[in-house]
């Protein structure tokens, strides 16, 4: 049982260590931590926030579950922001070749990441019963990862490590209500 309450005063290293953000967190902070980490990456890199890349980072932070393509697209339909496919997947090649989000390609989804600027592919736990994801960027994978590599000449494209399983609350859950119907 996890009693630490957000307070909204929870630094971006708590978030990482969580690695699951709790339930009752406040989600706003998330969102605002997230856009001052994206204007000030795009400040320092001399690159434009645009309205559109905007838009679609703040719908890829409306939570902590990844947003495929096509819910992307819809939600920015709903906006009343009319985006041609083409440009909407332009905008998301930018967000991730900054480090801004991560695709999930299980998924085919996109989550954002928390910590852009550090150059790192993570590992994501993903909840298969809420759809919860959370990002390790654990070095000491990285690291395994691309010593066996290196020792047996694989060249790696994608060291991108997706695990699935259930998130506590939902192991929780699980074993709480065996009777649900
Ligand atoms: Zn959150
Ligand atoms: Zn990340
Ligand atoms: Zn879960």
């Amino acid at each position: 049982m996890r009693s630490d309450a957000s307070d909204g005063n929870t630094s971006a290293a708590d978030a990482i260590s969580g690695p699951f953000p709790d339930r009752s967190h406040n989600h706003k902070h998330c969102i605002d931590e997230a856009f001052s980490r994206a204007e000030r990456l795009c400040a320092d890199r001399g690159l434009r926030l645009t309205t559109l890349r905007r838009a679609v980072l703040k719908i890829i932070w409306e939570g902590h579950h990844p947003a495929g393509a096509y819910d992307i697209l819809d939600r920015l339909k709903e906006q009343g922001r009319s985006a041609a496919p083409m440009t909407v997947y332009r905008t998301l090649d930018f967000l991730m070749e900054h480090g801004l989000v991560h695709r999930l390609a299980s998924r085919n989804a996109f989550v954002g990441c928390d910590h852009p600027g550090d150059r790192h592919r993570g590992q994501f736990l993903m909840c298969r019963d809420c759809g919860m994801v959370a990002e390790m960027a654990d070095p000491r994978i990285t690291a395994a990862i691309h010593t066996t590599a290196a020792s047996t000449g694989f060249a790696i494209e994608t060291p991108v490590v997706e695990v699935t399983g259930l998130c506590g609350d939902c192991v929780d859950n699980a074993g709480s209500s065996p009777d649900e119907s």
